[in-house]
């Protein structure tokens, strides 16, 4: 366990209910405490003294072997739509977004899985710095609970969009997948999960192999290998006949249709040749596309498409009989687009 190894206290919030069990028993205590005590980091308690159910001397006790991890709300912007994105101050120094949506079903939290992102895919903010590190469960877990202490209500959808590769964060990721979905834990169902990949393709045969029913999103923005060797250069190492295959396998294994995240931008990968050519591409499989007009990234030359274009392109897939839909742009005016609130203040 990599945080006991250091001469820091353990983060309590980064264990599953199992780790903390084998930690309560090592400090000879009965292993229900674990489960109070995982409720109480679950409600957002940031402090072993609020824990009125233990007794003070375990409290105590607590305080001296371990600690709840913390982010401070640095800023928050709020658009009209009532979108909200937070800077985020981590205890190291380092700073990161989460945004947070309201949908008809409820509320939707966006989380970072990294520091930065070296995936460098060309028109996104997060990946223009490199990467940092990466976030550990406790601090993927500590974002929403962060935006839930801030709306004052509970958070019923969570998407891996924010910066970063959850992919090349696989054990934290996986980690706290199982640590929210715990009924004693915030408990959001592995359906209203999405995890989004640039597309390491044995990580996602990896994930099929676990049958979770989370979403898989994969950010393909390209029909062909020599256009998207350009845009997300990890098609270099992960072609898309490899990532395709990789994708009809969490199909086949775990019965669930994959998204195909498709960024539109003009000039780029717009035409409605290339929406023709997606429509090949994606024939047989049991998917669903969504088309995202690219959000313009300071410094970048990217744009998005007329509304037209965007329409025209989604009609093409809808001919072939491709489940399309055109994300509604959330959070327009507070920088939104991945990475760009943090850049603004790095600099
Ligand atoms: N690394 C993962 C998850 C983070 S990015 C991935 O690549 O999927 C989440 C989604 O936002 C991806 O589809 C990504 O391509 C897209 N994205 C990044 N920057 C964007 C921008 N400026 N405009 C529109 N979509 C963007």
């Amino acid at each position: 366990m990599k945080a006991r190894l250091s001469k820091e206290k353990p983060d309590l919030k980064a264990f599953t209910l199992e780790e903390l069990e084998s930690f309560i028993r090592a400090l000879g205590q009965p292993r229900y405490r674990a489960a109070q005590i995982y409720s109480w980091i679950h409600k957002g308690v940031k402090e072993f003294e609020q824990m009125t159910d233990l007794p003070r001397e375990l409290r105590e006790l607590l305080a001296n072997q371990a600690r709840i991890g913390k982010m401070e709300i640095s800023e928050v912007r709020v658009s009209r739509d009532g979108t909200r994105k937070y800077l985020l101050a981590l205890e190291d120094g380092n700073a990161i977004e989460a945004v947070s949506m309201e949908h008809r079903y409820g509320w939707t939290a966006c989380i970072s899985t990294q520091i930065g992102c070296r995936m460098g895919c060309r028109f996104c903010a997060s990946t223009i710095g490199g990467i940092v590190r990466d976030l550990t469960a406790g601090e993927m877990l500590e974002q929403v609970l962060v935006m839930q202490g801030d709306l004052g209500r509970r958070v019923s959808n969570i998407v891996l969009m924010g910066s970063g590769e959850p992919l090349e964060n696989y054990d934290e990721t996986m980690k706290f997948l199982e640590i929210v979905n715990h009924p004693r834990g915030i408990n959001v169902g592995m359906r209203r999960i999405t995890l989004s990949t640039c597309g390491i393709a044995p990580a996602i045969r990896d994930l099929a192999d676990r049958r979770l029913q989370i979403t898989l999103a994969v950010s393909l923005h390209a029909p062909n290998d020599e256009l998207r060797d350009r845009i997300v250069p990890v098609n270099r190492r992960y072609p898309l006949r490899t990532l395709l295959d990789a994708c009809r396998y969490y199909t086949e294994t775990t019965g669930r249709r994959v998204t195909f995240e498709y960024a539109l931008i003009e000039g780029l990968n717009d035409s409605l040749e290339l929406a023709r050519e997606l429509g090949r591409v994606l024939r047989d499989m049991l998917c669903h596309v969504n088309l995202i007009p690219v959000n313009p990234v300071d410094d970048r030359p990217y744009r998005p498409p007329t509304r037209e274009r965007v329409h025209a392109f989604q009609n093409i897939l809808q001919e072939r009989g491709i489940p399309v839909t055109i994300r509604r742009s959330l959070g327009g005016g507070i920088d939104a687009a991945c990475g760009q609130l943090r850049r603004r203040h790095l600099r």
